[in-house]
């Protein structure tokens, strides 16, 4: 299985980290200006107009910057509960149980099991 993460998508809810049970995804750092990746932001298979490049998409942020659901939406970095940004790290473990695929807020993740067959995220 791949994992990665269309990271301009990317609210840092960290929905797919809490509930993901075998450890897919770490929340890396939005990196600097002049360096976007450089907690490793892109260190998943995501395609190249998927990488985070330090700019996130107008529509998804416009939806969740300003909702007050506890989470500290496109902060620059994780505080343990929300910010940062998710990377597929781990995605040969994904066992397609699909609970982050309910769960993210940026409609963000993707998945490609060994026969090619692709999944992507739906927010209930
Ligand atoms: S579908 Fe895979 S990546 Fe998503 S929560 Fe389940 S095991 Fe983790
Ligand atoms: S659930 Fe989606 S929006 Fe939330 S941190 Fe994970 S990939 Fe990002």
């Amino acid at each position: 299985m791949d994992v990665y993460i269309d990271k301009p998508k990317c609210t840092g809810c960290h929905h797919c980290f809490d509930v993901c049970p075998v450890a897919v995804f770490e929340m890396r750092g939005r990196g600097t200006s002049g360096n976007p990746d450089a907690d490793g932001a892109n260190k998943d298979n995501a395609p190249e107009n998927m990488k985070w490049k330090g700019v996130s998409d107008s529509a998804i942020k416009q939806k969740w910057e300003n909702v007050k659901d506890g989470h500290n939406h496109f902060a620059e970095k994780s505080d343990g509960k929300s910010g940062g940004i998710s990377v597929g790290v781990n995605g040969s473990a994904c066992i397609l149980c699909q609970a982050c695929l309910i769960e993210c807020e940026g409609e963000c993740i993707h998945i490609v099991d060994d026969t090619g067959t692709k999944y992507q995220s739906i927010y209930k």
